[in-house]
């Protein structure tokens, strides 16, 4: 009887000392039944201490096989409490097997009899996953069939399983707006696009800290107050800051409405990296995207007449052989004419250089204010003119350069007040099957000058 109480009160005194630490405790009496098991092993196992008392310690082993050899190597009445650590398959009450490193044995009394057993856990599996993680994250970084949002949904997938969090989040943060970029949740209940305030999204944290945050139990911690837990509800959280060019892009971020293990230095380690190579991703794509820019600019530039934003004469040449080609493949219809303005020396020499060039941009503007399909306009040169017209008859074709001509005679140009106006002349002919880029040009080029005899502003059809 006397030995009895001994024994009750050390199981007691043992358990608060183990209480409050860390490490995963567990102890048994010497016929593997659970007297107590800690906060830290209630964490680890999935189980609350009323679940598992006057249990067989059998229901923590991944297998029977397990049990038993423990119960051959160490849980037996004179085993000694040995001092080496191993691992050991135990099972979580949600059934997944992990890990543990174990250090265990029994606690005697003076007769050298074992009055109960204890083991201390670590979970090694988390640190095991996080290194599996890394792997992962690696093989779909590297990947070259997924392009940027297949990658970001890959990570979000693998984050929410490695975490054991479903909810998954990238999220661009601009002011106080917090908006959703891409998400991956079990119901499906978020998308693309969504926006929330962000002081009252668990990210605000993340962001204002400018550093990984995790909360694995959130009614008992510090951020319990904070507005996020009211609006969400969310138990558990794990959030990383993304930086593109060291400047604050958003976040990456894992959530669950139930609390979660304690998450660990590999796990802060993990989402740091995942949002870190997102950050570059996005830094790359930025890069990638100023460069096609800067690309298309510089096509656009090759292309065009600097003065009028009409097409240069390269431009023009490259279009003329592109529709004479569909002229001998599809039999398309296919008019050219060339212009060009009558005195214009004269304009130059009587109100000076800048007034010649408002004539020529004059010619763009009529173009421009044509909105006519099908055609291309082009500067030829000096104050001469391109027109290409492709499915017109050289009768709709001549309405439009009537139109063209009528715009420019009826528009002048203001010099000091002085309206100054100008007229151009016009050759155009009908391309015909068979022949080159010059031939026709050459054309154009004589019915030209045929209107300039006749008198100027005017177009000649040939
Ligand atoms: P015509 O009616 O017979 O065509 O006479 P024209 O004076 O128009 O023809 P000419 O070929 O004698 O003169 C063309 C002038 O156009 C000469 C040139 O200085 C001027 N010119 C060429 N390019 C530009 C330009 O970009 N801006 C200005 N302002 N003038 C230009
Ligand atoms: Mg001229
Ligand atoms: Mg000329």
């Amino acid at each position: 009887m006397q030995e009895k109480q001994t024994v009750d009160l050390d199981v007691q005194t043992l358990s608060l000392v183990f209480e409050h630490i860390d490490i995963a405790a567990v102890i048994a009496s010497i016929s593997r039944e659970i007297v107590a098991i800690n906060k830290a092993a209630e964490v680890l196992f999935g189980y609350e201490n009323s679940e598992v008392v006057n249990q067989s310690t059998r229901m923590l082993y991944a297998t029977d096989v397990e049990y038993t050899l423990q119960g051959q190597q160490r849980y037996y009445e004179r085993s000694r409490l040995l001092n080496d650590v191993y691992n050991t398959e135990y099972k979580r009450k949600s059934g997944k097997v992990f890990t543990g490193q174990t250090s265990a044995g029994a606690i005697k009394n003076n007769a050298g009899e074992a009055l109960f057993f204890i083991a201390l856990i670590k979970d090694d599996s988390a640190r095991t996953a996080a290194e599996e993680a890394l792997n992962q994250l690696h093989s779909i970084t590297s990947s070259r069939e997924l392009d940027f949002e297949q990658r970001v949904s890959a990570i979000l997938r693998l984050g929410a399983e490695h975490f054991e969090l479903p909810i998954g989040i990238f999220s661009k943060i601009e002011g106080n707006e917090y908006e959703i970029k891409q998400a991956i949740h079990p119901d499906n209940q978020l998308e693309i696009g969504m926006r929330f305030d962000l002081d009252l999204t668990y990210c605000w944290h993340v962001y204002h800290s400018n550093k990984v945050e995790g909360f694995h139990h959130v009614a008992q911690s510090e951020i319990r107050h904070h507005p996020c837990y009211k609006a969400f509800q969310l138990e558990a959280y794990i959030g990383a800051p993304i930086f593109v060019d060291g400047k604050p892009y958003g976040t990456l971020n894992f959530s669950s409405p139930t609390p979660v293990r304690p998450f660990i230095n590999q796990d802060y380690e993990l989402i740091r990296l995942f949002s870190e190579w997102v950050g570059h991703e996005i830094a790359r794509n930025n890069d990638f995207q100023e460069l096609e820019l800067a690309h298309k600019t510089m096509e656009r530039m090759a292309n065009t007449d600097f003065l009028t934003g009409l097409a240069n004469r390269a431009c023009s040449e490259k279009a003329l052989a592109h529709y004479i080609e569909l002229n001998q493949k599809k039999n398309t219809a296919l008019s050219v004419a060339i212009l060009d303005f009558d005195y214009f020396k004269s304009i130059n020499d009587k109100y000076g250089h800048p007034v010649g060039d408002e004539v020529l941009k004059l010619f763009a503007q009529g173009v421009n204010a044509l909105d006519a399909e099908d055609c291309h306009y082009g500067r030829w040169g000096g104050e001469e003119f391109i027109a290409i017209y492709v499915n017109h008859s050289v009768e709709q074709a001549s309405h439009q350069l009537e139109a063209l001509r009528h715009y420019i005679v009826s528009h002048p140009v203001f010099h000091n007040e002085l309206a100054v106006s100008a007229t151009v002349s016009g050759g155009l002919t009908q391309y015909q099957s068979g022949e080159c880029s010059d031939s026709i040009l050459n054309r154009a080029d004589a019915l030209l000058y045929k209107a300039k005899r006749d008198g100027r502003n005017r177009i000649e059809i040939g």
